[in-house]
């Protein structure tokens, strides 16, 4: 689905209650954690969902309003039963104009991440839930993630071990960052997701690059071919859900690491395809 098929009419006023920076100061990259409030009950919203920010203009580009989508990364409750609060994670965006040599900010990451408490917005959605909790408990969930990918997952893994009560199936997240610093909520400035480390049906795999400062990408070969075993034994069995989220560069070594894994190109592709006509392979790439 392309931006403009989304239908961003229906709107709510959100109120800024907190914007933290989840990566340490010592990180290149800033990525800030926002908790937004909106006049609507928590049952509203899935864990998987995504909301617009629609950004007034007019822009540099010629265009009067710049929109784009963040997934949520939690719902819990606001003040009363009637409000929620959304979480969001937002990693501030620059990019090099290939003409110019110059550097441009993103404009909706920049507004997400100049706001402070206090400040009004309004968000559009919620939009398609991507990753679907599988009505059976038993269900295994192999989340693959990297970068802001992290925030459908947390909202996922948080909703099914607190509000489900627990998760009978295995939970296996694999996910890749620049450095330690940039594993989102699993890093010493916020690790969220430790919360979760002694349930018995969760696992996390990290990954990070050996040279970060010469953007080699996220080792995922590395990390799937490590835990092979698994992750074949996983992919095989037809209760399990593979999700994907995270920037484009992470699908080149994922399909590297799983054609190697299935000896072929031709094997995977076969067996991917099978994998998504069952929907038991979404992705998330941005
Ligand atoms: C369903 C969906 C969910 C998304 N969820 C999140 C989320 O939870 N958190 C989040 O931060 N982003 C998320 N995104 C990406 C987000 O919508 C924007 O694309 C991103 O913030 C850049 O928008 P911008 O207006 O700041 O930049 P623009 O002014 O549109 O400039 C885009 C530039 O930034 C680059 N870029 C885009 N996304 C990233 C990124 N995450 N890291 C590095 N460079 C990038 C592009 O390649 C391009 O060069 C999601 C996208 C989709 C489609």
């Amino acid at each position: 689905m392309r931006l403009s098929d989304y239908d961003t009419g229906h709107q709510m006023q959100a109120r800024v209650m907190e914007s933290d920076r989840i990566t340490p100061e010592g990180s290149g990259d800033e990525v800030r954690h926002l908790v937004l409030r909106v006049h609507r009950s928590p049952d509203r919203f899935e864990a998987g969902q995504s909301v617009g920010v629609a950004v007034p203009g007019p822009h540099a580009g010629g265009h009067e309003v710049h929109f784009r989508l963040y997934s949520i990364a939690g719902v819990s409750r606001g003040s009363s039963p009637e409000e929620s609060d959304l979480e969001l994670c937002v990693k501030r965006c620059f990019y090099v104009d290939e003409f110019n040599g110059e550097q441009y900010s993103g404009i909706a990451s920049n507004y997400l991440c100049d706001l402070k408490a206090g400040d009004q917005i309004t968000l559009s959605g919620p939009f398609e839930n991507a990753f679907r909790i599988p009505p059976d408990p038993s269900a295994n969930l192999l989340l693959i993630g990297m970068g802001t990918g992290i925030a459908p997952f947390r909202a996922l893994i948080r909703h099914i071990y607190t509000k489900l009560g627990g998760w009978v199936g295995k939970v296996r997240l694999f996910y890749g960052a620049r450095t330690g610093l940039e594993l989102l909520y699993m890093n010493d400035k916020r690790d969220d997701l430790k919360h979760y480390y002694d349930q018995t049906t969760f696992k996390a795999f990290e990954a990070v690059s050996p040279r970060p400062h010469m953007e080699d990408p996220i080792p995922f070969e590395d990390l799937i071919r490590n835990n092979q075993a698994e992750v074949r034994e996983l992919i095989e069995d037809p209760a399990t859900f593979v999700y994907v989220a995270g920037l484009e560069k992470m699908i080149e070594p994922l399909d590297k690491a799983f054609i190697d894994m299935f000896g072929s190109e031709q094997e995977w592709r076969r067996r991917r395809r099978e994998l998504e006509s069952q929907r038991r392979w979404v992705e998330l790439i941005y």
